[in-house]
């Protein structure tokens, strides 16, 4: 298998916002994936069985959760237990047991309350990784080199603390990677995912795509997003957003 989905998630909840996938859909994609053979793991198991094997693990996707919500406490982790599903947990170090306010509050969403230490715990004691997403949510590809390596590296101290685990992936906020940034961040981390939106391949392992959920928040079946018959999709979808940023910039 020479490529593997790297699903990202933010909250699990209905407010239908871009940030969200409802509890129900969620349950239902979990569901159509077990039942389709998929084996859903942790983005540090896919790694390490790339390194490993020198391939992705076959029949297999990522799923990963960005920025801490409880909603992911309260809703994912229990269909990700029900199927034995790894997953990784981006948080921000800052914010743990805070609110997502480090920007303006998405419409729909607003600011939605994230997870604390002790519910970041039981996601642990559920197989579930623990990496890092900055200590601020900083754009890493923008802020002074000086501020460059204190976001990526001192987040990992209180997860270390806390929750007795060494964070080895790390999730660029906002997607957003600069050259310098991937640097720093692979002096501390094992591999690191943006939002590139394509199925990963033998892509460098601090700048692996990942497949928003945005995008297939109404679909209760992904076995066709891992299996990559949806890649045309994902590309015209790609290429959309490309035009978009650049009429915006313009
Ligand atoms: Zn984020």
């Amino acid at each position: 298998m020479q490529s593997i989905a790297i699903l990202a998630y933010h909250s699990i909840d209905d407010s239908g916002s871009v940030l969200s996938v409802s509890p129900s859909i969620f349950a239902a994609q979990m569901g159509m994936l077990a039942s389709g053979g998929v084996k859903c793991v942790s983005l540090i198991d896919a790694v390490e069985h790339r390194e490993m094997h020198g391939d992705w693990p076959d029949n297999s996707a990522v799923i990963t959760f960005d920025d801490g919500f409880a909603s992911v406490h309260e809703h994912a982790l229990p269909a990700l237990k029900q199927h034995g599903f790894g997953a990784t947990m981006f948080v921000v170090s800052d914010h743990v047991g805070g609110l997502n306010d480090w920007e303006r509050p998405w419409p729909g969403l607003g600011y939605q309350p994230l997870m604390d230490w002790d519910q970041l715990g039981e996601l642990c004691d559920a197989g579930v990784e623990i990496g890092a997403h900055t200590v601020s949510h900083a754009d890493v590809s923008r802020i002074a080199p000086a501020r460059l390596e204190t976001e990526i590296e001192a987040c990992r101290e209180p997860i270390r603390t806390e929750l007795n685990v060494d964070p080895m992936t790390f999730a660029y906020p906002f997607g957003r990677v600069s050259v310098a940034a991937a640097c720093v961040v692979g002096g501390f981390y094992r591999a690191a995912v943006t939002t590139a939106l394509r199925r990963a391949r033998m892509d460098f392992a601090h700048d692996l795509p990942r497949v928003d959920m945005y995008y297939f928040r109404d679909e209760p079946d992904l076995c066709p997003v891992v299996s990559g018959e949806r890649d045309r999709y994902l590309t015209w979808r790609r290429m959309g957003r490309m035009v978009r940023s650049a009429l915006t910039r313009s």
